[in-house]
């Protein structure tokens, strides 16, 4: 009847309004609620897969900077609230423009997916990301300074001693480290710091950590 029609329609408004998306009148029919249901779940799934895709870095698989720059802004501020200090490394590829221009640019991307593994699985207990191209980042949230050196430079020495296994070429390469810590609590300011760090650690020859 129209009153009950017109009842329906504000009462399913009403639910659609407070965030329902969806929903069956009653008798319901099993066929269409398993319908509804499959159609959801795969909804479900594709909003997953998207932000999956946002937060990763596509060749490395690795989080990216977008992920990064969110979470540490979130740790950062916790940190602050209880007047901590994190500390952030940078980490790049020393001449890496001339494995690429030697080897072609295929070659250097199997080094980035080799290296991006073995960083990810050296600092599993840490925040990890590529910052794109052969630029990554590893975040200490409230770590020790000296057991966060410590990591970083085993993890260079470890690079320098098997970067060969990368490559199918056996291509050796060296990686330099910037690291910043203290009383920062704005990602992108800690990041500049760490960036000044990596700048004179390639300035003073590559192949090291400065801190
Ligand atoms: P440095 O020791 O000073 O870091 O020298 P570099 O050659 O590593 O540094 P530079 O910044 O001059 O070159 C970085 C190169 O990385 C240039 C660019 O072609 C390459 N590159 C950036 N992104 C990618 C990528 O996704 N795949 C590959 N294969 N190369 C990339
Ligand atoms: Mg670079
Ligand atoms: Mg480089």
């Amino acid at each position: 009847c129209w009153v009950c029609l017109g009842g329906c329609v504000v009462l399913s408004s009403l639910f659609l309004k407070n965030g329902a998306n969806d929903y069956l009148h009653k008798p319901f029919n099993s066929e269409e609620f398993y319908c509804r249901l499959s159609q959801n779940v795969d909804m479900l799934e594709q909003i997953a897969t998207i932000k999956r895709q946002a937060n990763t870095d596509y060749l490395t698989n690795l989080p990216n900077r977008r992920y990064f720059f969110e979470e540490t802004n979130k740790s950062l501020k916790k940190i602050k609230n209880k007047q901590g200090s994190g500390a952030l490394a940078m980490l790049d590829i020393d001449h890496f423009k001339i494995i690429n221009d030697t080897h072609g640019h295929d070659v250097g991307d199997e080094v980035l997916k080799g290296l991006s593994i073995c960083f990810s699985k050296y600092f599993k207990k840490y925040l990890v990301a590529s910052l794109g191209g052969e630029e990554f980042a590893v975040y200490f949230a409230n770590a020790d300074k000296q057991e966060a050196l410590k990591r970083l430079e085993g993890f260079r020495y470890f690079i320098e001693a098997n970067s060969q296994e990368f490559s199918k070429e056996k291509i050796k390469f060296t990686i330099s480290i910037g690291f910043a810590d203290g009383p920062v609590y704005q990602i992108d300011e800690l990041l500049k710091q760490a960036d000044l760090k990596l700048y004179d650690a390639k300035e003073s020859g590559r192949n090291k950590v400065v801190s």
